[in-house]
């Protein structure tokens, strides 16, 4: 049986958010290129479309992590399960990510970008649920400030179903 799953942000209200985020991110790095780290898979609908909205030069690179644990609930064990292709020495690095929930995956990996040698690392989050956070971190820029609920779509997954949804919805179980 399909599962039913209510609308919490329409594909109108996220892109016009993402528009927003676009346009601040533009004018925080006038002058400069960045360079965007996506985080797959959830990351990848939200990376591109922010990308098209950036007026600055940008690079994009994706990486994949995964964290131990069932599929709901995070285990604050992080492993890279596929690196970034290019280094980033001397770049300005806007990490790119679907949701910071916990803060376990996040905190692991901006630790280790840190490491890198580039010339600053921020994070740019579509949705955030602080309410959930177990470790802090520094969301430079938020789509969404969300209660705690289970939400998919706009890259966002159930069981690996529905990230090709075009809006932000919550999954109702019985
Ligand atoms: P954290 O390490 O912050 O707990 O979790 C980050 C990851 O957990 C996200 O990148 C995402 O894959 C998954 N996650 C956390 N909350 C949700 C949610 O509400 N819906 C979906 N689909 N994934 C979530």
């Amino acid at each position: 049986m399909a599962d039913k799953i209510s609308v919490l942000f329409t594909e109108e209200e996220v892109n016009a958010r993402i528009r927003e985020m676009g346009e601040q991110i533009s004018k925080d790095y006038e002058g400069k290129s960045l360079h965007m780290v996506g985080i797959l898979k959830g990351a990848t609908f939200f990376a591109c479309e922010l990308a098209k909205r950036i007026t600055v030069p940008v690079t994009i690179d994706f990486m994949s992590v995964s964290s131990y644990g069932d599929a709901t609930e995070s285990s604050g064990v992080v492993k890279i399960t596929k690196d970034l292709d290019e280094p980033l020495e001397g770049k300005d690095v806007l990490v790119v990510e679907d949701i910071v929930d916990t803060g376990n995956t996040l905190s692991y990996l901006l630790d280790n970008l840190q490491k890198r040698g580039s010339s600053s690392v921020r994070l740019c989050s579509l949705l955030n649920k602080p309410d959930r956070r177990i470790k802090e971190v520094d969301v430079d820029y938020t789509g969404f400030v969300i209660p705690d609920a289970f939400v998919v779509g706009y890259g966002l997954d159930y069981a690996q179903k529905y990230r090709n949804l075009p809006y932000i919805g919550i999954v109702e179980t019985e």
